[in-house]
């Protein structure tokens, strides 16, 4: 008898709920909007269905070993509470408890940033590598801190919330509340208000052209004319890798990975012409020791990464459990 895992990746835009084996084969996906405005209750409601959708494909060969969710953060771990996510509008939700009573059995939550960074490490990276930092840049900014195969969580589980440093103190409004977090500076979101700015001001042209919404410039349109040779959309991708890159060396000096791995959909789309200029950035903005071989590589799980690592979760979760 083989055993499969139900894993759950919980975002601000979409819930991708999948049957995963422990080698990481994504046997069946769901994909649906999360709608968060909808609120707690309604959204732990539609994951317990989509989970009892995915359990009618278990096969009578099949043994289901656990199941897990990956939420966005801060949470408390292994207690599943939401603290307050600026993703989800959600404060204090305890969602380990509402699935685990929904579903009669017990469901690991934890940070998606963390489970993200542990699909990069067994999977992605084929377990090479003890020491390893991930970073998922999309509209905003999460990640997750591997240290001997491991999830760093810190006290209560709030360790790796990368996007909420401040690197520019007094900087843009963040979605937390603070200013000049590292994802109100480094994220699509920033790099799409830095385009709305230029539009404004009467620039920006080339990207205007590229833009589906010329009143609404998305981080996709600022690269498509950067692509093409555009010396605005080039300066504002540089300003962006820049600010990417300060945030990385921080991170790279206190941790000292053996690599640095980057996914999300801004980092995804934009491939080299992020990579490159803040590959540049680090090296010659860190120590030699710290950035000398240091691998900085995009995901090649792209979009999966957090579903993926509920599958470890819940073979790491048997282990110490
Ligand atoms: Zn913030």
């Amino acid at each position: 008898m083989s055993e499969v895992i139900i894993g759950v990746d919980l975002g601000g835009t979409k819930i991708l709920s999948g049957l995963i084996t422990p080698d990481g084969r994504i046997l069946k996906a769901i994909k649906q909007p999360t709608l968060a405005a909808a609120g707690a209750e309604e959204i732990m409601e539609r994951i317990s269905a989509s989970i009892k959708e995915l359990q009618t494909y278990v096969s009578d060969s099949d043994q289901l070993a656990g199941m897990a969710v990956g939420a966005p953060g801060p949470l408390y771990y292994p207690q599943g509470i939401i603290s307050t996510t600026p993703n989800l509008g959600w404060e204090n939700v305890n969602l380990k408890e509402g699935l685990s009573r929904r579903l009669q059995r017990d469901v690991i939550v934890d940070n998606d940033g963390n489970l993200a960074a542990l699909a990069e490490a067994y999977y992605g990276q084929d377990d090479k590598y003890r020491h390893l930092l991930y970073l998922t840049i999309s509209t905003g900014i999460g990640g997750g801190i591997i240290i001997n195969r491991q999830i760093y969580r810190g006290r209560d589980g709030g360790a790796g919330e990368f996007g909420h440093m401040v690197i520019e103190p007094g900087g843009p409004a963040c979605r937390c509340g603070k200013h000049g977090c590292f994802e109100a500076m480094a994220s699509g979101t920033a790099l799409a208000r830095e385009a709305s700015r230029l539009l404004q001001g009467g620039g920006g042209q080339k990207i205007r052209e590229c833009a589906a919404d010329p009143n609404a410039p998305e981080a996709k349109d600022v690269a498509a004319a950067a692509r093409a040779g555009d010396l605005e959309a080039t300066g504002l991708v540089t300003q962006l890798a820049d600010h990417l890159g300060l945030g990385i060396s921080n991170l790279v000096t206190i941790f000292n990975p053996e690599i640095v791995v980057l996914g999300g959909g801004v980092a995804l789309g934009m491939g080299d012409l992020l990579l490159k200029p803040v590959t540049e950035y680090i090296r010659t903005h860190t120590f030699k020791l710290h950035s000398n071989d240091l691998p900085i590589v995009l995901s090649p799980l792209d979009q999966y990464a957090g579903l993926l690592g509920c599958a470890i979760a819940v073979k790491k979760y048997r282990i110490t459990n």
